[in-house]
């Protein structure tokens, strides 16, 4: 995903049509649209509804109506910009190489700068995603909280009670796909600095995260410990705070530019060979960095400089001398590609070619491996139903593998899969990259 806001346009004209202020879409990348079409077949919410205002080439037409001030930013026009996925499959399929991602993510923040959204997920977006999420101490006090209610029987008390269904059908299902809270955070169980067995050949940051770091702490360990177990020096700064990749695609810039250069600072103070992530979502947005604050004058420089760190842990593994395991692993695997890997990094064989290094493993492709789950950030929060039929749809797909385990390397599609797994009855383990190479090294706990 190339990533540049037309803040050259907001200097200059500070109004284009309908929009205005910051971060106004770039109108030349909406003129690159040659309306061919080849996107369509690509597009998941397209094939949902089949109406063009679905489509990434009917958006793009809807910016361009905005833009050129023939349109309104209508009801119609903000259900369609959040409607829409982010998984960026359009701009891998576009011959014009149209930067969708950045225009559907120009509009979303036009639309959170107007301030038009409806009052319950303004304040939805403002209390998790400005506050809960955007600050470490803030999100740990929550899932404490959330904790409790997980873990000490409160949950399934209110489950069986049936009570949530009074405020709605969903929030029983919605309760069911929310992550489920560590004991301990991946910060209590990693420590700051690691160093491998002998002498350390590589020197990386590590990218704990938000939710990684409360809800998915055993894979930032298998991370942390695949990357030891690869002769690199670990350090997984205290101080680093969420990325800001949520905050950017609901369009909330102010806040995503604020982790950005908090994370660049707190990084920048070490000598880093790379910062692995194991989160396509954080890695998609932290290569971007630079892009975002391209227009900082403090920040411009050290953001680019951080963004060509940025390395997906099977983008900087197979960049290195991977150390292959050396144990049968006599399993049927199939890899699912994470939209901001697969569609926004452009890194799709790294992973399969390192999984089919090891030893004994039957690796097959998953059919439709890069049409999205559905989870996409909160998506499959706020469009729960449309949601749920992408999910389906990738379900049918991991039954027709046979495989024993599917692999993805983001959270949002583990946790996605994982309930989908459950709901459509498929017999299938949904683990991370870095968990199945942990298992196929056979390393401790
Ligand atoms: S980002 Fe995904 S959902 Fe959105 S228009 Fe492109 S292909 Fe469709
Ligand atoms: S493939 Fe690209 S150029 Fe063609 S309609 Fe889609 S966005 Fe426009």
């Amino acid at each position: 995903m190339s990533f540049e806001i037309s803040s050259n346009i907001t200097e200059q004209s500070p109004k284009l049509g309908g929009f205005a202020g910051v971060d106004i879409p770039n109108y030349d990348f909406i003129t690159n649209c040659m309306h061919c079409g080849l996107c369509l077949p690509t597009c998941p919410t397209y094939s949902l509804t089949g109406l063009e205002r679905s489509s990434p080439r009917g958006r793009i037409r809807l910016i361009k109506s905005v833009a050129d001030g023939e349109l309104e930013m209508t009801q119609t026009f903000i259900d369609e910009m959040n409607f829409c996925l982010d998984c960026q499959a359009c701009e891998t399929a576009c011959p014009a190489g149209v930067k969708y991602g950045a225009l559907v993510e120009a509009a979303r923040a036009q639309i959170f700068q107007k301030r038009v959204l409806p009052l319950k997920e303004r304040l939805l977006k403002w209390i998790f995603l400005k506050n809960v999420l955007s600050s470490k101490w803030k999100l740990k006090l929550t899932a404490g909280l959330f904790r409790i209610y997980q873990q000490w029987g409160i949950e399934s008390v209110i489950k069986k009670s049936g009570v949530l269904k009074i405020f709605s059908s969903k929030l029983n299902d919605l309760q069911a796909l929310a992550p489920r809270i560590d004991t301990q955070y991946s910060d209590k169980i990693i420590p700051e600095i690691l160093k491998p067995q002998g002498t350390a050949k590589y020197r990386v940051g590590f990218l704990s995260g938000c939710l990684m770091n409360v809800a998915f702490a055993g894979i930032n360990k298998d991370t942390v410990d695949v990357l030891l177990h690869n002769g690199c020096e670990v350090i997984t700064p205290r101080e680093q705070e969420c990325c800001g990749s949520l905050q950017a695609h609901s369009g909330d810039f102010e806040t995503a530019r604020r982790l950005a250069r908090h994370n660049i600072e707190v990084f920048s103070k070490y000598e880093l060979d790379a910062i692995v992530m194991n989160s396509a979502g954080c890695g998609a947005f932290m290569k971007e960095y630079g892009h975002y604050l391209n227009d900082d004058a403090m920040y411009a420089e050290k953001a680019r400089i951080l963004s060509t760190k940025i390395k997906d842990i099977s983008e900087f593994l197979i960049g290195i001398e991977f150390r292959i395991p050396t144990t049968q692993f006599n399993k049927r695997v199939a890899y699912h590609d994470a939209c901001h890997l697969a569609h926004a990094q452009k890194i799709s064989t790294e992973p399969r070619i390192l999984l089919a290094m090891i030893p004994g493993i039957d690796l097959v492709e998953l059919p439709e491996a890069s049409w999205c789950c559905g989870s996409a950030g909160i998506y499959n929060v706020v469009h729960y139903d449309d949601s749920m039929k992408l999910l389906e749809r990738k379900m049918d797909n991991v039954k027709s593998t046979e495989a024993e385990i599917i692999v993805a390397n983001n959270p949002g599609c583990l946790g996605q899969m994982q309930y989908g797994a459950n709901k459509f009855d498929v017999d299938v383990e949904i683990i991370h990259f870095s968990t199945l190479l942990k298992r196929a090294y056979r390393l401790e706990n």
